[in-house]
């Protein structure tokens, strides 16, 4: 658990590293694709009920939590880290489902689009962690053996190293650590269930194989 002190640092450096387009009271980006566009391997069904009814879902339960509270004014980052301690967990929990949310709509993208890079600082991170190969098994590995809900995720350590973790239920990765994200996977079960049922294995071959963007990896990676 982080104490109060070390929370408002850690604010205003997530504020810093991820300076997410934040409007009042909006919290969820745009989709940056259509939502059809991960078709085959994500259809437009689910890209549909998971962003209009599950992430908004998080941002209408957030904005009545914080109605005429102080919280209104606080960005998502700030709402997050200022209530993972506190006993009640639906501010932090619909905030952060909302933030890794927007995260994960940027980490996909169509399968036209979807190239590894073949040079550069994050391609270099890449081959010194094994590969894209590993990149994927490890990815796959921690996405399936994460029990229940959660998260996996491709991150950047503190080393300037790429490595992979997983989080349970909302949490974000870099809520108690220095990692920072490049990537992440939904493991939630409303991410592919109207599409693969229980078969959370097939789903996140097939997005890992064909729809993840690696060019927004790259970035985050070189804004680290
Ligand atoms: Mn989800």
């Amino acid at each position: 658990m982080i104490v109060h002190k070390k929370s408002s640092i850690i604010t205003e450096l997530k504020s810093k590293v991820f300076p997410m387009s934040i409007r009042p009271n909006h919290y969820v980006i745009d989709l940056p694709f259509q939502a059809d566009d991960l078709e085959p391997y994500i259809s437009k069904e689910t890209v549909d009920v998971h962003y209009e009814k599950h992430h908004k879902g998080y941002e209408t339960a957030l904005l009545d939590l914080i109605a005429g509270t102080e919280h209104e004014q606080h960005s998502l980052q700030d709402l997050i880290v200022h209530n993972h301690a506190n006993p009640d967990r639906r501010i932090y929990n619909n905030a952060a489902q909302i933030w890794n949310h927007n995260f994960y709509w940027k980490s996909l993208c169509s399968a036209a689009t979807s190239q590894y890079p073949t040079e550069g600082l994050f391609f270099d991170a890449v081959i010194t962690f094994g590969g894209f190969e590993k990149v994927y098994t490890d990815l796959l590995t921690a996405a399936t053996t994460q029990f229940g809900s959660g998260w996996a995720w491709l991150v950047r350590t503190q080393d300037g190293e790429i490595t992979i973790r997983k989080t349970g239920n909302a949490d974000p990765v870099w809520l108690n650590s220095t990692d920072h994200p490049l990537l992440i996977v939904d493991v939630w079960e409303h991410a592919y269930y109207l599409d693969y049922k229980n078969r959370r294995k097939d789903h996140v071959e097939a997005i890992l194989k064909n729809v993840m963007n690696w060019s927004f990896a790259e970035r985050q990676f070189n804004d680290a």
